[in-house]
């Protein structure tokens, strides 16, 4: 089963990629592609344009909610309905905070954030704990509140309006998920930040419909061992890790840290020519 896949990244067992074997429909039949917006992808700050991760599907979904989410004006956000979570590190959640303070009391519906459950858990208690700041699942009361929790574990599919999120454990310091996004044929592969993940990529290297795998490699190959600390890819360690990874697959880089992006991508066109490599650039939209 799936799950199995991913919760034992560190076994090099091959097992079916069966999916999807849980799936929640909440919409309803949309037309049309499916529109991915970069509101920030950078690995850190550094200037105006060094906005960290959150990415936008069509008008009403999030992965992530790093400071990219600053990018969207009061009338963008209260059209987002739902925040896919990978992992709890600040510059993936931070936008989060503040996005649901601002939609407070100008929308009737809650946001619904899909995360596992233990990133839940640790957004609870550490972030959402009224200390750090106030817990919007009990605001403005507990009958209505403008946040509502919806524990994804890993190996599940939500369906929202024909687009499938598919949640995959990956490797990183804290529990962490990548996202398979798809929309009838086309799809693409999302991961917030991760370190080798062997198993995940012999399976998504089945997946028909990943179009582009969007993946952290946050450091040069001369800070590795920063990297492999921290779980992240350097260059070496990310095209070791993507060999079952067919070459028509396009690669967007992230996560990039600020002063090092034309190293790292240097780095990945000489080490493999002939892999599709670009980095992810904010305000760049995609259609899938
Ligand atoms: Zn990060
Ligand atoms: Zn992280």
């Amino acid at each position: 089963m799936l799950d199995a896949v991913f919760n034992n990244y560190n076994n090099d067992e091959s097992i079916d990629f069966d999916f999807p074997y849980f799936s929640i429909d909440v919409g309803c039949i949309r037309d049309g592609s499916m529109k991915l917006s970069v509101l920030g992808c950078a690995g850190g700050l550094g200037g105006r344009e060094k906005l960290t991760t959150c990415l936008q599907v069509d008008d009403d979904v999030l992965l992530d909610a790093g400071t990219g989410l600053s990018s969207l004006d009061l009338s963008q956000l209260l059209q987002i309905d739902h925040v896919f979570i990978s992992h709890a590190h600040i510059d993936h959640v931070v936008g989060l905070a503040f996005m649901l303070d601002s939609v407070l009391g100008k929308r009737q519906a809650p946001v619904t954030v899909h995360a596992t459950p233990g990133v839940i858990a640790t957004l609870k208690a550490h972030l959402f704990n009224w200390k750090l700041w106030p817990d919007f699942s009990v605001i403005p009361d507990a009958e209505h509140p403008i946040l509502h929790w919806s524990p994804l574990s890993f190996g599940s599919t939500v369906v929202l309006k024909e687009r499938t999120f598919l949640s995959c454990e990956v490797n990183h310091t804290v529990e962490a998920a990548a996202y398979l996004v798809r929309s009838k044929e086309r799809g693409f592969f999302f991961s917030g930040d991760m370190g080798s993940t062997p198993a995940l990529w012999q399976q998504l290297a089945q997946e028909a419909h990943c179009d582009a795998v969007i993946v952290d490699c946050s450091f040069p190959d001369t800070e590795e061992r920063i990297a492999t600390l921290s779980k992240h890819f350097c260059p070496r360690a990310l095209i070791e890790d993507i060999q079952p990874m067919p070459y028509s697959t396009q690669f967007l880089i992230t996560h990039l840290k600020p002063g090092e992006e034309e190293n790292v991508m240097r780095e990945l066109r000489a080490h493999d020519g002939k892999r599709l490599f670009d980095s992810l650039k904010k305000g760049e939209i995609f259609s899938f």
